[in-house]
């Protein structure tokens, strides 16, 4: 015997499938309904807010594929929490266990039609996603890291344009396209997946580092301090674009400085 299903359960689709075991998107042939809204829905209708959760548990009630590994997962969590959601992990929350998680607080019902676009961020155009590229040296603002470098767990630095300037004021397509308010960030330093960094740095260590510097170097870390990013210099930018010369070409650039600096090596 079927279940009586209210009208108005709402962790039901209209054709009465929960939420979270949908898998077409409802009013469309074939369309797949996004992980990250099932993975909503179920922490919505499943869980109270302080409520933990693990990948196992997810796995069990989801299926094997909305958390395949912890960085599949995470990526899953970082587009929830673009979405008001807060889902803290044991980096930012101490009392967590390894693989737990925490539903701080609920954010935007994605699973809804609609609900998703409200948090639709705006784009750079592909034209401005080039020049901002060409502009920062195809490396990362913040940190430095190009994406051919490595992180220290040896992950491949991922580069994205990151806005500097608040989203409400980029809705004129004007202010979208303007180069000023984009730079490169790399996924590390990118504000949407700031709480994912690994082990924090701890400022006795950093301290003690900055007892090695030169009052030279010291004074070049306290202007990027101040400003918050790291400026390439002239120097970092033709360097950014000599290194990726094929071989030979990179040969006679390194002909032509010799030259010019009167250092044959
Ligand atoms: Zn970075």
């Amino acid at each position: 015997m079927h279940a009586e299903i209210s009208e108005n359960d709402e962790s039901r689709a209209p054709d009465g499938t929960l939420w979270w075991d949908v898998t077409i998107q409802p009013g469309t042939k074939a369309f797949p309904f996004g992980q990250e809204k099932r993975l909503a829905a179920w922490l919505w209708f499943n869980k109270s807010l302080g409520d933990t959760f693990t990948m196992r548990e997810l796995r069990d009630a989801l299926g094997s594929d909305i958390a395949q590994n912890a960085e599949h997962l995470n990526r899953r969590l970082r587009e929830l929490r673009k979405c008001d959601w807060s889902i803290p992990s044991q980096r930012t929350d101490g009392t967590l266990a390894q693989d737990e998680y925490r539903v701080k607080s609920k954010g935007g019902r994605i699973w809804i039609d609609g609900e998703r676009a409200k948090y639709k961020k705006f784009a750079p155009s592909a034209r401005t996603r080039r020049l901002v590229m060409d502009q920062d040296g195809s490396r990362c603002r913040v940190c430095g890291l190009g994406a051919d470098d490595t992180y220290e767990d040896g992950q491949q630095v991922r580069l994205t344009i990151g806005h500097l300037v608040p989203q409400e004021r980029l809705k004129s397509r004007e202010a979208r396209d303007d180069l000023n308010n984009w730079r490169i960030e790399c996924s590390l330093c990118n504000e949407t997946v700031r709480d994912e960094l690994p082990d924090p740095e701890q400022l006795d260590e950093v301290l003690a580092g900055l007892k090695r510097l030169t009052a030279k170097e010291a004074g070049e870390l306290l202007a990027w301090m101040r400003k918050g990013e790291r400026p390439r210099s002239r120097v970092d930018q033709a360097y950014d674009r000599a290194r990726r010369l094929a071989g030979p070409d990179r040969a006679r650039v390194i002909g032509h400085l010799a030259e010019r600096t009167g250092d044959v090596g």
